[in-house]
C-alpha cells in the first residue's frame, strides 16, 4: 500500500531528524519568549524625567498636559505633554533635531537635545514590567 509506505517513510524521516526538529522548535520558542519579555516598547510611559547637563530637574507624571520650560546657560527648551505623548515644542538649539524627533509616548523612549544638554526620558513607574500590560 503506497499510502502506508509513505507514512512509514515520513515517520522514519521524522525519527532521523527528531533532534533537528526539537532544536528548531526550542530556538523558535526561546526567540518568542525573549521577544515578549524584552520588547517593552509597547508599554506606555506614565512619567518622565528631564535633565539638563546631567542634572535632573523634573521627575513628573504625564497625567498633566502642560509645557515645561527649561532655561540654562546652554539654551532654552520647552517640553510639552499632551494626551498623545511628549514632544519638544521649542528649542533654541541650531539643528532642531530634538524638535524633529516628534512625539514619544512609550517606556524607554527619549528626546535628546545635544546642544542644550537636555535629556527627556519617558518611563513607566511600574518599571515597564510585563504586569503593566494588564491594566
Ligand atoms: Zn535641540
Amino acid at each position: 500500500m503506497f499510502d502506508c509506505d509513505s507514512i512509514i517513510k515520513m515517520k522514519d524521516l521524522i525519527k532521523e531528524h527528531i533532534y533537528d526538529i526539537v532544536i528548531i522548535f526550542v530556538i523558535l520558542l526561546a526567540v518568542l519568549i525573549l521577544y515578549i519579555f524584552n520588547d517593552k516598547s509597547d508599554i506606555r510611559a506614565d512619567r518622565m524625567k528631564i535633565s539638563v547637563n546631567g542634572e535632573e530637574v523634573y521627575d513628573v507624571s504625564l497625567g498633566e498636559f502642560v509645557t515645561y520650560e527649561l532655561s540654562s546657560e546652554y539654551g532654552t527648551n520647552k517640553v510639552t505633554v499632551t494626551s498623545e505623548g511628549v514632544y519638544m515644542s521649542y528649542s533654541s538649539c541650531k539643528n532642531h533635531n530634538c524638535m524633529n524627533e516628534g512625539t514619544v509616548a512609550y517606556h524607554g523612549q527619549t528626546i535628546i537635545c545635544l546642544p542644550n544638554r537636555v535629556v527627556v526620558e519617558l518611563y513607566n513607574s511600574s518599571g515597564g514590567s510585563i504586569d503593566a500590560l494588564a491594566y
